[in-house]
């Protein structure tokens, strides 16, 4: 995967909340209650389980209040520098406007509708959001009722020391999983789906999990597209994508399926259970995406998979 340096990060696209310390480095994920030995990297994996889920977890949802407001200040200047693309959360940035400047033009193509941009929130150990207060354990979410993606950036040390999933091309495929869910929300797809969970509980499961599949599908088919995608001046994003960046986005889906997370906890594995689908589906979904580059493809509910 090789990026253009001349491409302009747009930073106003993301949100600055990791405080004055901005790193986002360095600081620990908060290992749950009994942490430590193997209880405690059990717990990093289960949280991360939820990772890619997207709403609908454990969150309180108590205000609407977005919490507190963040300063882009450092972060705009360490993105207009030369080696802004040697920077974790300014190639972040880059990433989430190429998704979002796919988007502009498949959301019309495909389904007839108005793209509206949606900001990422950078954060660090805990945030206050829209669905209610979440902490890092919880990995990267959408939440639907402030339209915002949130990640705490050592989500990706997890993903590469916990579940092995390695590669830089693992970081867009989980922001593309997440705006997926944003694109899921501008079509009322997930509000409809929440509907059917409400009027037929024994079957919320099933459905959390066709949601997620379709979050995956459509990271594929923004995969497929991504070499199109521009900055505002017309300079192209990515000036190339490997079919190796794509085995890392299919290996990352594997590594975070149901059945694989399960395992690795140690627990039984349960198909009761599943949110998020098994390895195989997940890889089967980004993969169906990638191969069409058409979001229209990513009919998970309609196809009874
Ligand atoms: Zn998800």
């Amino acid at each position: 995967m090789e990026l253009n340096e001349n491409a302009r990060i747009d930073t106003s696209q993301v949100e600055d909340r990791r405080g004055s310390g901005g790193g986002g480095g360095g600081i620990p994920i908060p290992i749950p209650a009994g942490g430590g030995g193997r209880g405690g990297l059990v717990g990093i994996i289960i949280a991360v389980l939820v990772a890619l889920v997207g709403g609908g977890f454990g969150l309180n949802a108590m205000s609407g209040d977005g919490g507190e407001a963040g300063d882009n200040t450092a972060l705009e200047q360490k993105c207009a520098a030369d080696d802004a693309l040697q920077q974790l959360d300014c190639r972040n940035t880059l990433y989430v406007n190429s998704i979002q400047a796919y988007w502009q033009r498949a959301l019309p193509e495909a389904f007839g509708e108005r793209y509206t941009p949606s900001k990422t929130i950078f954060f660090s150990q805990g945030v206050s959001t829209g669905c209610g207060q979440a902490d890092s354990g919880v990995g990267p979410f959408y939440c639907p009722a402030d339209d915002q993606v949130y990640i705490d950036l050592t989500f990706y040390r997890v993903l590469a020391d916990q579940l092995g999933a390695e590669g830089e091309f693992a970081q867009p495929y989980v922001l593309a999983h997440e705006y997926g869910h944003h694109v899921q929300d501008l079509l009322g797809t997930e509000a409809q789906m929440r509907r059917q969970q409400q009027r037929d509980p024994g079957d919320a499961n099933a459905l959390s999990v066709k949601l997620e599949l379709q979050a995956d599908c459509y990271a594929g088919a923004w995969a497929k597209n991504a070499t199109g995608t521009a900055d505002a001046q017309g300079q192209r994003i990515f000036t190339s994508i490997s079919e190796q960046d794509i085995s890392q986005a299919i290996d990352t889906a594997e590594k975070i399926g149901d059945d694989a997370i399960q395992q690795r906890s140690g627990r039984p594995v349960n198909p009761d259970e599943f949110t998020h689908g098994t390895s195989e589906q997940r890889k089967e979904w980004f993969t169906r995406g990638y191969q069409t580059g058409d979001p229209k493809s990513c009919d998970t509910f309609g196809s009874g998979s």
